[in-house]
């Protein structure tokens, strides 16, 4: 047993927490991250290697007692996963293209760049650098909305939900609104027109049925206490069969003969015409505007594929009213995304400029053969690396997501994995365990890796993901 430590040795050979917090490295991790965390981490890492002589493996005895050094490593590794950032990117292979738990549009560059412009610095948000006096931030956006929608004014808050909050509120709080049965949208979480429109404090007044509302509906249920009527657009599913729906310019003739606006809440909001490019179903901005829309409300993070935000456009004294209303402090947009917003606006000031730059719509437009040729490439260099998985490339079909073109269906094309000795469905949890993580979609016991959604400037990254995991998936 000579030359052997005993346990009891080994022990007391551990470094005190004291020590190792004064060791340089341990003064480093106290630096960055503070005196409790580190040593919370160094006592740890003690803890562990303590453990691991008590255990008696083979470890204990035959190797050398934990050193200051290998404990301090142990938990710099420990604060670093601790602390690592919670919102990381990851690569979205779900072919969703506004997957809303993937955080919907990813942005333009020329928006990013916008962002990080005015992020560190001092800015003009609210300053006149004309008159030296207070501005409004909503200046960056009063030359580009009316140019790209036809609308008189617009501004931005904070998203769509709050836009329409602040709509009601400031145009018909304490009145009526008169809204179809069969546009009474529940957006996902609490959002639900009806709740919506009594938080306001209108009153909504809903008619027709679910399938079928007539023109003639709306015009029975204008009264003296009518303050708008509201369309909603049923941007997250669709009613097919028997159904009926006036169009918005009827709607808008009739608001104006009761001297009301018509309020058209449109969701995504689009602004190139997308119907026209082979995805049917969503109406633009400009075409709600000049259907007879006094204002209308949309995201900035949806089909327009820029920031979180909420745009209000329209008439301008109804515009007006809202920017002047106690709420729109409380939903305002901030500097970054207003910073964001208008560089994403500023590319659709050319239409073919915005399909080239804007990620969504470029997205939503590749044509499937550029798919298939890309994931034939890649299936075709997994192939090469001999996995213990079945690759192949295949043609499937995706959706536009995030509460947008419901029922769209775009031809898609897929790498397809079937790990051997393993399920498809823990690939894939091995694949979000990666970094960074990539999020695909089961379909029939395959794991299928939607190229839709992943930009070419992702693939090297997604072809070292899936041997990455599928190695852990091994052990
Ligand atoms: C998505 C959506 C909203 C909410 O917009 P957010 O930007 O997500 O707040 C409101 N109304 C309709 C019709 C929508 O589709």
């Amino acid at each position: 047993m000579t030359g052997t430590p005993s346990r009891r040795d080994l022990l007391r050979s551990l470094p005190a927490v004291q020590r190792l917090l004064e060791d340089p490295a341990g003064q480093e991790l106290v630096r960055r991250y503070g005196h409790a965390a580190a040593a919370e981490a160094l006592a740890w890492a003690q803890d562990q290697a303590r453990r691991r002589i008590l255990d008696g493996g083979p470890e204990a005895g035959s190797q050398a007692p934990a050193g200051p050094a290998a404990l301090i490593r142990a938990a710099a590794r420990r604060l670093e996963r601790m602390f690592r950032p919670h919102l990381r990117p990851v690569i979205n292979a779900t072919g969703v293209v506004l997957h809303t738990n993937l955080g919907r549009a990813r942005l333009p560059e020329a928006a990013v760049a916008a962002v990080s412009r005015i992020a560190a610095r001092a800015s003009n948000l609210e300053f006149d650098l004309e008159s030296g006096g207070r501005g409004s931030r909503q200046q960056a956006l009063e030359r580009l909305l009316p140019r790209l929608t036809g609308a008189e004014a617009g501004m931005a808050v904070n998203n769509n939900a709050a836009a329409v909050l602040l709509v009601l509120s400031a145009l018909a709080a304490g009145r009526e609104v008169i809204v179809s049965r069969g546009e009474l949208v529940e957006i996902g979480g609490s959002f639900r027109i009806p709740e919506v429109l009594a938080q306001s404090g209108a009153r909504l007044v809903e008619v027709g049925t679910t399938n079928r509302t007539r023109l003639e509906d709306y015009r029975r249920a204008i009264g003296p206490d009518t303050a708008a009527l509201l369309k909603v657009h049923t941007s997250n599913y669709r009613i097919v069969g028997f159904t009926e729906a006036p169009p918005a310019a009827d709607l808008a003739r009739l608001a104006a003969q009761a001297g009301v606006p018509l309020i058209y809440d449109l969701g995504s909001g689009v602004l190139v015409d997308l119907a026209a490019r082979g995805i049917p179903g969503e109406p633009t901005v400009r075409q709600a505007l000049a259907a007879g829309a006094s204002v209308v409300t949309f995201s900035g993070d949806k089909l327009l594929g820029g920031p979180q935000a909420g745009i209000i456009a329209g008439r301008r004294d109804l515009v007006e009213a809202c920017a002047r209303h106690p709420l729109a402090r409380a939903v305002r947009i901030d500097k970054l995304t207003l910073a964001a917003l208008e560089a994403t606006l500023t590319l659709y000031l050319d239409e073919a400029q915005a399909l080239e730059q804007v990620p969504t719509l470029r997205m939503l437009l590749s044509p499937v053969e550029v798919l298939l040729r890309r994931a034939e490439a890649l299936a075709g260099r997994l192939r090469d690396l001999d996995l213990p998985a079945a690759v192949e490339a295949v043609e499937t079909r995706s959706a536009p997501g995030g509460g947008s073109l419901p029922g769209v269906e775009l031809p898609s094309a897929a790498v397809a994995l079937v790990p051997m000795g393993a399920s498809a469905a823990s690939l894939a949890r091995e694949l979000r365990a990666g970094d960074p993580p990539v999020v695909g979609r089961l379909e029939r016991d395959r794991l299928l890796l939607d190229l839709r959604t992943v930009d070419p400037g992702e693939e090297e990254e997604l072809l070292a993901a899936v041997p990455a995991a599928l190695a852990r998936l091994a052990r």
